[in-house]
């Protein structure tokens, strides 16, 4: 399988050139060059497979023989043996058309430790094959950053950055990055948003210099390999409510647009998916674009759903590429445009075929909140924010008739225990492996949002390591 960039001016690379690129050298993002097809035979095949079976199922085409299968086979059920719950992704049904997959049974209690724990493996894999070592950097609104940490802590070939804002992330969160003692792990306060630091990751790639004397690769949603792993638990889902005889929506709390992104992988290559849903809090650029076909900037907004107060979500230009026909050339001068003026209008056409694709939903604070106490209160579930706006948007736009929607349990409620004890008034416990997080030491460094003092960061400390 060969894997093209959406801005169209970087190589062509394989599997794992990708896993280690992260970002395209044309800044752009690394797609496959068709989508691998599973039929309903295929499909039907899958079921009563382990969610370990299914991922090596479900990833295979997309490796395109880069990464020997037995070994692949090991990293995946390595990686999901862990797990708190046997069934890895289980659904749970909460009224007669609304399902819930539970996505918080990894170690740091949201969705992306189901990509992050096989990242991690595939990197140690690949890079030592080639006796190389890498530094990984990455921002985090929040779980990205503990899931990378994680993954990635006490690897020898790899040293991991993550840049996060500070004093906008819980609590828990922040604990679940800065308690980790590896001495490759490096926790970075920026002092500024989340795009703040995007941005700042985006700039250190862009400097060809920095880049290749560092080593950098990414293990944020820009990496492909993390967006083709959270492909499997779409099947997962579907597969067990009936697919492919009978098809499913999703409905996806949405921020960097990864996650849904997979969602839309899943029914490129053949999953029967009726409505892909997103549902934004009031940072809610991705809804406004859905409902008007004009993408633009405002100011990143604090919520009681963090993971998500986003403006510019970097996996989006995936889902533009498709939309600008795959013409590489044409996305770079919107993208370019985009980045000049902070808006972007792609006409009437473009727009009605971007509408029929995804359907978009918003709550505010106080409606996630009330979504949190009406769960409590209708299933007995307790659920993050995050997941509520999910559910919410899901059931709001749900059509007539439609399929059943499966909305998502994104991360365990006890990451944000103040947002649902203010909702719902009981307090979620952490789990039992998480339970002394409170009392470990932290080790971060508050940097400004000053794109030199990071780097120079970064410098030091990979070379006091003793890194090439
Ligand atoms: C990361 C995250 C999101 C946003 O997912 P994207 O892939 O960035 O759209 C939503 N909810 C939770 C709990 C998350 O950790």
């Amino acid at each position: 399988m060969r894997y093209v960039s959406t801005r169209g001016l970087a190589p062509i690379l394989e599997f794992d050139e990708v896993l280690l690129a992260g970002l395209a050298s044309d800044g752009g993002l690394y797609l496959p060059e068709s989508w691998p097809h599973f039929d309903a035979d295929d499909i039907r095949a899958m079921q009563g497979m382990s969610y370990a079976e299914m991922a090596v199922r479900v990833m295979m085409p997309f490796l395109g023989g880069c990464i020997d299968k037995d070994a692949f086979v090991s990293m995946v059920e390595d990686s999901y043996r862990n797990f708190t719950h046997s069934a890895v992704a289980p659904l749970k049904q909460l009224d007669s058309d609304i399902w819930l997959m539970e996505l918080f049974h990894g170690p740091t209690l949201a969705f992306k430790d189901y990509p992050m724990q096989l990242l991690g493996r595939l990197f140690d894999h690949v890079l030592t094959c080639r006796g190389e070592r890498v530094t990984i950097v990455g921002a985090t609104s929040g779980d990205t950053g503990s899931a990378a940490i994680e993954a990635c802590r006490d690897r020898d070939a790899i040293d991991i950055f993550i840049l996060y804002p500070h004093g906008r992330v819980s609590e828990v969160q922040r604990r679940q990055m800065t308690t980790v003692p590896s001495a490759n792990a490096h926790c970075i306060a920026v002092e500024g948003t989340f795009d703040d630091c995007q941005d700042l990751v985006k700039a250190m790639f862009a400097d060809t210099q920095f880049r290749e004397s560092a080593r950098l690769s990414a293990v944020n949603s820009i990496n492909w390999a993390r967006i083709a792993a959270q492909i499997v638990y779409y099947f997962h889902a579907a597969v067990s409510i009936g697919a492919p005889d009978r098809p499913v929506s999703f409905a996806v709390p949405t921020g960097n647009f990864g996650n849904v992104f997979a969602a839309y992988a899943a029914k490129a290559c053949g999953l029967p998916v009726d409505q892909l849903i997103i549902g934004t809090n009031s940072n809610d650029i991705l809804t406004r674009f859905f409902e008007t076909g004009t993408l633009a900037k405002g100011d990143v907004h604090q919520s009681i759903s963090p993971s998500m107060d986003i403006q510019v979500s970097s996996n989006f230009e995936r889902f533009m590429f498709d939309l600008y026909g795959r013409d590489g050339a044409a996305l770079s001068t919107a993208m370019a445009q985009f980045r000049k003026d902070g808006t972007l209008s792609v006409g009437d056409n473009l727009h009605r075929s971007a509408r029929e694709t995804i359907s978009a939903g918003r709550l505010n604070d106080t409606e996630t909140m009330v979504e949190m106490k009406r769960q409590l209160t209708s299933t007995g579930e307790l659920i993050d924010p995050h997941t509520a706006i999910g559910i919410a948007a899901g059931r709001a736009q749900m059509r007539q008739g439609g399929a059943p929607v499966v909305a998502q349990a994104a991360a365990h409620p006890a990451k944000f225990p103040d947002a649902v004890e203010t909702a719902t008034g009981v307090r979620p416990a952490l789990p039992p492996h998480l339970a002394d997080l409170l009392d470990h030491p932290e080790h971060f460094d508050v940097l400004p949002n000053d794109l030199d003092v990071i780097q120079a960061h970064v410098r030091q400390h990979i070379s006091s390591r003793g890194a090439a």
